[in-house]
């Protein structure tokens, strides 16, 4: 064997000799900024010895994979920290998670909050004291009787379910643990950390095992990264649309329709608002409003493939005309039973054969708000994010083939008038493809994605694959916006459908006068409403555009002797098309402005004496700017010059 490899790096090769630390081809690069290295596209300790020939890239502290290493070795560090502080708890596991980490951890009493500054303090300590990180290999055998002595009951049992004769162990100072690692080269790389949260979690997942106690943290490359996520998170926190769905009166959930939002009064004016907008689009872009029943035969969905494809996510009833009045969810099942629409996409095929169709009837678009009801399992639902009922801006459109690219691309206009009315400034596009679980042929699949990405391509669109992600009928144009705390958010989709055509025989008569095959694209701009208010509610904070906000008005007296002033400005603005409403309440006038802005009314009207004297108006913002009295005549005409998207 030969005493010498190469290793290339940047494109350059060089020879070096067996043996050589993999830090040592990373000169160059300061250390502050490497934490690890990908050697031959493993991310590896820099301290590793390179024994064959390699390549070799810096793993730098702020990419994805440098702040994975960085997190779970802050996960080590936190252990080392609880262990030292706490002798006689057992450490079990400690992956990293998304934003952060945790570990589990079995003591003699659950850790609470109160600890955590002391554990952080303690884990400061140890970076201080730049403990090395060593990594050594241990046959499965030393490593059982290692931690055994240790008392480390929950390590041996992950050791003994692993399969290799040998096992890595990561140390630093007096404190060890099974890992498969890579780690940073010692503790002092460890400089942005924050221990964030505890709870209480089974050991291995089951309810039948032990209750262990976990830490939950994060940590970055630096202080500055730390802190703009810490922020952002306490935003996220004050934004949560349940939080402020409540405080504005929106909706409210209740465990009796779990998943299922009762929308409020002021909750249906946003979701009016929103409706109207699409529907003033709808005209604009040539769709047709149908409605359809929310109850279907389950023959409809065995003929759609729902039934083989989504049946576990739909809610179902028995047929109210059979004798045995049970569901039967067997394969065929659907003979006998109904079921509640998860899409409105097998009704409208119906709307679609109710007249015979030639090729001059097409496009045809049809759109439908209706409810849908998805069986999603309780454990994930989430507030309107992730709900059981919903309504879409959803339609369906049946087209040529030939007329696809041009419908599309009519589609990806509408995105962009539509996020850009509502203030979403990054809109990403991706292109989803065939999933494990699919209707149709290969072939099918591979030349429907390409119309999609041809389509981008036309209306120069940059968009990334989302692999096997598809619906399970066909591909889709997946479309993502980021809000203010810059999380992403899957809103649109366009998706093309060449399988429910065929599974439900749609056809239109040609000009030869043959019977043809037509597409189907499925398509939605907001997509769930729900989802949508969500996501806008925590984008904007409850401060709504006007043309959006259930309360664009208050008036607020000073005192009871401007009572019928304050009455009069508040039926003024009614009669002009504002929905404002009088607070002529006994009450201070802060008290009064603290009610109205967290209900994040976007114009609060002063009105005392003075005001009433000569029928004006004292302006108060609720972003804070206030203004010098003006005529309730201008105010009109101020209230009327607010943007709303046509
Ligand atoms: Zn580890
Ligand atoms: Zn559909």
């Amino acid at each position: 064997m030969s005493s010498k490899i190469t290793v290339t790096l940047n494109g350059e090769s060089r020879v070096v000799p067996v043996g050589t630390i993999v830090r040592d081809v990373l000169n160059g690069i300061p250390s502050r900024d490497l934490v690890a290295a990908r050697v031959n596209g493993k991310v590896v300790d820099l301290t590793r010895k390179l024994e064959h020939d390699a390549s070799v890239e810096p793993v730098l502290a702020d990419s994805p994979e440098g702040l994975e290493v960085i997190r779970h070795s802050t996960a080590h560090l936190m252990a080392m920290a609880v262990q030292s502080l706490y002798p006689g708890t057992q450490v079990t596991i400690g992956p990293v998670i998304e934003d952060g980490f945790f570990y589990d951890f079995a003591p003699a009493t659950p850790f609470t909050l109160e600890d955590l500054p002391k554990i952080e303090a303690k884990m400061r300590e140890l970076v201080k004291a730049d403990h090395k990180i060593q990594r050594t290999e241990v046959s499965r055998e030393d490593a059982i009787r290692k931690f055994a002595a240790m008392g480390e009951k929950y390590k041996v049992e992950i050791i003994q379910g692993i399969p290799d004769d040998h096992v890595s162990i990561y140390s630093q100072g007096d404190w060890m643990d099974l890992c498969r690692g890579p780690h940073v080269p010692s503790t002092r790389y460890l400089k942005a950390f924050k221990l964030t949260s505890v709870a209480g979690a089974y050991w291995r997942g089951d309810e039948h095992n032990a209750m262990l106690s976990r830490i939950y943290g994060t940590a970055f490359a630096g202080k500055e990264a730390l802190e703009e996520h810490l922020k952002l998170v306490e935003l996220a926190r004050q934004r949560d649309h349940r939080k402020l769905g409540r405080e504005m009166g929106l909706y409210i959930f209740d465990p009796i329709s779990p998943g299922s939002p009762f929308y409020l009064p002021k909750g249906v004016i946003i979701f009016n608002a929103l409706v109207d907008y699409m529907r003033r689009l709808y005209r604009r872009y040539g769709y047709d409003e149908v409605v359809t029943p929310l109850i279907f035969k389950n023959e409809l969905f065995k003929t759609s493939g729902h039934w083989e494809n989504f049946r576990e996510n739909m809610f179902l009833s028995p047929d109210p005309d059979s004798e045995t009045h049970t569901i039967d969810t067997g394969p065929d099942g659907w003979h006998h039973g109904y079921g509640l629409k998860p899409m409105n996409c097998p009704g409208h095929t119906f709307v679609y054969r109710a007249e015979k169709r030639s090729y001059r009837d097409l496009p045809l678009r049809l759109a439908e708000f209706s409810r849908l009801h998805r069986a999603e399992r309780s454990g994930t639902l989430h507030g309107l994010m992730r709900v059981r009922a919903m309504s879409q801006d959803d339609a369906h459109i049946f087209c040529r083939e030939d007329q696809i690219e041009d419908e599309i691309t009519l589609n990806l206009q509408m995105v962009r008038d539509v996020y850009g009315a509502l203030g979403f400034e990054r809109v990403e596009f991706k292109l989803a493809t065939m999933p494990e679980q699919h209707l149709g042929t290969e072939e099918q699949w591979r030349m429907a994605e390409a119309k999609l990405g041809n389509a981008m391509k036309r209306n120069e669109i940059a968009y990334e694959i989302n692999p096997k992600e598809g619906a399970f009928y066909g591909p889709k144009i997946e479309i993502y916006v980021s809000d203010a705390l810059k999380r992403k958010w899957q809103v649109a989709t366009i998706q093309l459908d060449p399988n429910m055509p065929e599974r439900f025989d749609l056809t239109y008569t040609n000009s030869a006068g043959a019977e043809e095959r037509l597409v189907m694209i499925h398509r939605a701009i907001l997509g769930s409403l729900e989802r949508f208010i969500g996501v806008l509610i925590e984008h904007t904070g409850g401060v709504l555009p006007l043309w959006l906000a259930p309360e664009q008005v208050r008036v607020l007296s000073l005192s009871e002797k401007v009572e019928t002033y304050a009455n009069e400005a508040t039926d003024l603005l009614k009669r002009e098309g504002f929905r404002a409403h009088a607070d002529i309440r006994n009450e201070k006038l802060g008290f009064k402005v603290r009610e109205a802005e967290l209900a994040k009314v976007p114009y609060m009207i002063v009105v005392g004496e003075r005001e009433a004297a000569d029928r004006s108006v004292s302006l108060r913002l609720l972003r804070g700017a206030k203004s010098n009295a003006m005529p309730l005549a201008a105010l009109v005409e101020l209230l009327k010059k607010e943007p709303i998207p046509a």
